[in-house]
């Protein structure tokens, strides 16, 4: 089989509102669709959603990475997915976003010559995914009201609180919502590095007393030496996550080893896609650690792949693949990939990732 033409499409649906972390604000939910045609008649999608603060790529940047990647595919063989990355990685560093969109097609255009779901292809046997649903800064009283909406009117069960812009808000928003959803609800957060060492162990101690399962990415991304240091201290029941730390396989094997974590947050945006976060994920299951999979501001086309990531691998235990619920009307109106009800997600039995665009 052989490529025998690309094509890149913007994809743009407004959001509901604009997402506050505490890194930034995510007001632009533009993404770019790749379409892989093969001279067998398959076509494959996958998709780019580029972030500038976690990424590096602009929706400008990845267009033209995406365009070199584009124009290098043609005559490639789709089922060559390790050649593709190392014939990516040698044309540009970085620039996940517009690895990922290629990696991901060609998944879907190999699911599709074996007739296979790609969840199925990966090695998963089971489509059921438990996802949870994010909470954006806000003021306290209408982070509690964000939560009892997803809670008592949308069915969620696992709630990610974010915080990191101060500790004082922090705790008070995420004890409002406690009393709101009661203890069987979820709960973990994700600071997006907003704290310090000496921060992050205070809130720590007040988090373990609100129920909070695991705390995301507390430090700065480059501070691995911060991140060791905050797991030794940490005395309490709360996990500790990485995400803006974890680009690369590279980036979980030295966090691996320096211990700098209970569990990884793969990104398909940060590392390229699905062939590089199976490899993270093994990286964690051998160093008998989790991993969750998270996204970007992506639509179905890209969450259908990282669920079904999750889906396939053993270490992957927890899934953060909610984006798609965050455009006008909650949803991205892209059919197929998955069905949902409430945080309960079941990826299609269709060839590749079974979405219709
Ligand atoms: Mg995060």
């Amino acid at each position: 089989m052989k490529i025998t033409k690309v094509e890149i499409e913007k994809f743009s649906a407004p959001l509901e509102e604009p997402f506050r972390v505490a890194f930034g604000v995510i007001e632009d939910s533009d993404s770019w669709t790749v379409k892989i045609y093969t001279d067998e008649g398959i076509c494959g999608v996958g998709s780019a959603a580029p972030i500038g603060f976690v990424t590096g790529e602009t929706m400008e940047t990845c267009y033209l990475v995406m365009k070199m990647f584009a124009e290098a595919f043609i005559g490639w063989d789709p089922m060559d997915i390790a050649g593709a990355h190392e014939m990516m990685d040698h044309i540009i560093y970085g620039n996940g976003s517009a690895k990922c969109a290629f990696d991901i097609a060609l998944y879907d255009i190999m699911g599709k010559k074996k007739g296979l779901p790609v969840y199925r292809l990966l090695g998963g046997t089971n489509p059921v995914v438990h996802n949870d649903i994010t909470i954006g800064i806000n003021t306290p009283e209408k982070m509690q009201q964000a939560a009892e909406k997803f809670v008592f009117q949308k069915g969620f069960d696992i709630l990610k609180v974010k915080v990191g812009i101060s500790l004082e808000d922090d705790i008070e928003a995420l004890t409002r919502i406690r009393r709101s959803v009661g203890d069987k609800v979820r709960i973990r957060i994700d600071a997006n590095q907003g704290y310090n060492v000496e921060t992050a162990l205070r809130a720590l101690k007040e988090f373990e007393k609100l129920g909070v399962d695991a705390a995301e990415q507390c430090l700065p991304w480059w501070d691995f030496d911060g991140a060791a240091e905050l797991m030794a201290k940490n005395t309490t029941s709360v996990k500790l996550m990485l995400d803006e730390s974890i680009h690369t396989p590279h980036d979980a094997r030295r966090a691996a080893k320096l211990g700098c974590a209970d569990f990884f947050n793969i990104k398909l945006m940060k590392c390229g896609g699905l062939y590089y976060g199976a490899q993270i994920a093994d990286i964690a299951e051998a160093a008998g650690l989790g991993c969750m999979v998270g996204c970007m501001q992506e639509n179905k086309i890209s969450i259908t792949a990282g669920v079904s990531l999750v889906a396939a691998k053993k270490a992957i235990v927890e899934a953060d693949c909610d984006s798609f619920m965050f455009y006008k009307g909650e949803d991205d109106g892209i059919e197929g990939g998955l069905t949902r009800e409430g945080g309960i997600f079941t990826l299609l039995e269709k060839p590749g990732l079974g979405i219709e665009l």
